[in-house]
């Protein structure tokens, strides 16, 4: 079956898969997505038997149709390899009556390695299959997770150039200092004074800024997105839901075609997607729990139908979902207004225009397997206090937050079905805010509390959790970007990254 792709504001504005990954973004500023979804043709049992690289295999082959069988296979192996430090790539583990999908055993400890250690190979196989020969830059907002597995991944690849934008003070310094000792000829970090809103704003506009385009064309260069608004981070990641539904089966915490919940840690709405995707695939998915931080921007819009990003913005111990205008979302207000292009341009325009929109009635049935919900700073903190105490399992700020909105659901709910918490980073990205939730922060002494290598070196010795090597290594790695300009200078600094 071919799966063509279209723009989410424009039916007309057609691509295939290799295309679509190449350029990242429609045209139209509209996101692309498939006008169909495919049928697996492996039956649930037979994807549960699956090694995670089959399952990967098995959901790209159905969505990404004009790629050869060899070229996919020859993508998946070099991405989920010895980079991962857990042969399962992706596995569940059972924490007190709950399961917790770990998606962070990747080379930058987030679950964005899942997606971005297997897009550039896409990306360059999509620019075999183009015949394009133009350089590929790839223009990157992040809120701490997205820059350094993109650059892990783009580093020194031929064909390729990566710029990130990253909110200056709005990451861990963890976060940050992965990023600015990044390796590569080919890579190039910037910090903004703004928020990650801020930067993914002008980001898009950069892509959409025809001048800009044309000079780069007349140079031989092209722009492509590595954010989840590109179809092809969003698709590899609906292979792990397969996966550790197989995982749960095989732990007997369910029965083959028994549904489970879902709980997601939400920002841009990429990972929660890929989770509604599998569900449109027949995984056996009864609720999807969308959980936010204190910018509860989603939360009110499940809740009231109303998408309102005029509020007041929070800097969170979860900063990876420090995001008031969740980029994917539009996505799924497409597949709400029944694949209506008009319709979603319309809202869009007016997210635009006034930051707000306000969804019909029967849009907000068709929502109704979502459950949101949000957990404030110091539910976040309790919980991973409580979970460290109760089943010695330590749990990284994203993850507290699905594990705290689970546990209001369950209660306001009284839902029993068996749910899988999706946690999307190490507690060794954010070690001062988990061992401060452990109450145990006065180990360190005053003079070393600047330094995060002190701050691992305590989690360690609480906790016993094995410090991860890169870790380890970045310690004493230089840095090697230093640059940090005004929100409104991105453009300038991109020509001149560019040479035009
Ligand atoms: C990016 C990120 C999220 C949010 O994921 P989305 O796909 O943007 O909703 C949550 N947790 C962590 C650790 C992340 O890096």
């Amino acid at each position: 079956m071919e799966i063509k792709y279209c723009s989410t504001r424009n039916k007309e504005i057609q691509a295939s898969a290799s295309a679509a990954i190449l350029q990242g973004l429609a045209p139209d500023g509209g996101l692309y997505v498939p006008m169909q979804f495919p049928k697996l043709t492996n039956s649930l049992a037979e994807l549960g038997a699956m090694s995670y690289q089959e399952v990967a295999f098995a959901i790209m082959a159905a969505f990404f149709s004009d790629f050869e069988e060899v070229e996919l296979k020859e993508c998946i192996e070099k991405a989920y390899d010895e980079k991962f430090r857990d042969s399962l790539i992706t596995p569940v583990k059972k924490v007190g009556a709950q399961y917790v999908l770990e998606l962070f055993h990747g080379e930058t400890l987030a679950f964005k390695d899942l997606a971005l250690s297997i897009l550039p190979h896409l990306m360059k196989t999509a620019a075999r299959k183009q015949q394009n020969e133009n350089e590929i830059v790839i223009l990157t907002a992040t809120s701490g997770d997205t820059g350094k597995a993109a650059m892990a991944g783009f580093a020194d690849v031929k064909g390729t150039k990566i710029i990130v934008f990253y909110p200056e003070s709005g990451v861990s310094p963890i976060q940050k200092k992965q990023m600015l000792t990044q390796k590569g000829d080919n890579t190039f970090v910037v910090g903004i004074k703004g928020n990650f809103d801020d930067a993914q704003t002008n980001v898009k506009a950069l892509f959409n800024n025809q001048t800009l385009r044309s000079q780069m064309a007349a140079k031989g260069m092209q722009f492509s997105s590595a954010n989840s608004m590109n179809i092809g981070r969003l698709i590899p990641q609906v292979a792990y839901y397969f996966y550790a539904y197989g995982q749960l089966v095989e732990k007997q915490a369910i029965q083959l075609g028994e549904s489970i919940n879902v709980t997601v840690p939400t920002g841009n709405f990429g990972n929660i997607l890929a989770a509604y995707y599998a569900k449109e695939l027949g995984l056996p998915i009864n609720r999807l729990i969308c959980a936010s931080n204190q910018n509860n921007v989603l939360t009110d819009f499940f809740q009231q139908g109303i998408y309102d990003k005029n509020r007041p913005f929070y800097v969170t111990s979860s900063p990876s979902m420090d995001i008031l205008v969740s980029s994917n979302l539009e996505r799924f207000i497409y597949y709400l207004t029944d694949e209506n292009p008009v319709e979603t341009k319309k809202l869009m325009e007016q997210l635009n225009h006034t930051g707000r929109y306000e969804i019909t009635s029967s849009m907000r049935e068709k929502s109704s397997s979502f459950w949101a919900g949000f957990a404030t700073e110091e539910e976040t903190s309790k919980t991973i206090d409580q979970l460290y105490k109760q089943n010695q399992y330590v749990m990284d700020p994203h993850t507290a937050v699905a594990q705290s909105v689970c546990q209001a659901y369950q209660q306001e709910t009284k839902d029993q079905t068996p749910t899988l918490i999706v946690s999307t980073a190490s507690p060794y990205k954010f070690p001062q805010t988990v061992l401060q939730a452990l109450n145990d922060s006065n180990t360190i002494e005053d003079s070393a509390k600047q330094d995060e290598f002190a701050w691992i070196q305590a989690l360690h010795q609480k906790t016993g959790l094995a410090i991860p090597e890169v870790i380890k290594e970045l310690a004493d790695l230089p840095i090697l970007h230093q640059t940090v300009i005004p929100n409104d200078e991105m453009q300038k600094m991109v020509e001149t990254l560019l040479g035009i």
